[in-house]
């Protein structure tokens, strides 16, 4: 069996275990994060039939993604990184979820496109849940407000929240302060949890984990 097969499956069950341990109704989704994989390091996790796969840039998942997807026609593709609106046409062409909505000018571009390719795209908003200069998110003063104009101006299908907690903190306040958040919007879902924090998302209800390293080992850049 492939390496990163061996350890997706043992992820999987860590996964199981803790939704267990917790009486959670829904077992938290896996999205294999895939940015700078080749595709002979995702083929095998496609043949085991996994479903959901991240990227973190447009040009990148467009080369690698077409062709598999269209072999592996059931295959979620989700869109993690920052997304540039000279970019979103593509975006919206490629991906079924994008987690990174974090401005009203993308918003309004990708609800024009999703007019234009009679397509509709499940969004995450992107919180930037510790108020850093360096990431990009909505803050948490202004999320109602934006909530709002994506929802009811451009009938967007807003999903949950997906937020980033700062490196080298515990992300625990964080968590809870997205969840909370999110359900005062009656939101369901929740993108929370990557390969350093995604046992304790669980615990503070992430639906999405974001794992990169740990299906497919360190990343060379
Ligand atoms: C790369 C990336 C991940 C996965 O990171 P790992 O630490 O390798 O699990 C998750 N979320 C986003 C937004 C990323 O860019």
């Amino acid at each position: 069996m492939h390496i990163n097969v061996k350890r997706l499956e043992s992820v999987i069950k860590q996964v199981k275990e803790i939704a267990n341990k917790k009486q959670l109704k829904t077992i938290p989704k896996i999205i294999a994060v895939s940015k700078t994989f080749s595709s002979d390091q995702i083929t095998p996790l496609l043949d085991f039939g996994h479903i959901h796969f991240g990227e973190n840039k447009v040009q990148e998942a467009e080369s690698k993604w077409k062709d598999i997807k269209k072999k592996y026609n059931n295959v979620q593709l989700h869109m993690l990184g920052k997304l540039q609106t000279n970019k979103s046409k593509i975006a919206v062409n490629i991906f079924d979820y994008i987690h990174s909505l974090d401005n009203a000018k993308l918003a309004l571009k990708i609800s024009q496109f999703e007019k234009e390719l009679n397509k509709k795209v499940k969004l995450f908003i992107q919180v930037n849940i510790g108020e850093e200069k360096q990431k990009s998110g909505i803050l948490i003063k202004d999320l109602e407000n934006f909530y709002d104009y994506c929802t009811n101006q451009l009938s967007l299908n807003i999903i949950g929240l997906m937020c980033i907690p700062p490196l080298n903190v515990d992300p625990k306040n964080y968590f809870s302060l997205v969840k909370k958040n999110s359900e005062m919007l009656h939101l369901k879902d929740l993108s929370m949890g990557m390969s350093s924090d995604f046992e304790e998302a669980i615990l503070y209800g992430s639906t999405y984990l974001r794992l990169g390293s740990v299906i497919f080992g360190e990343r060379s850049s």
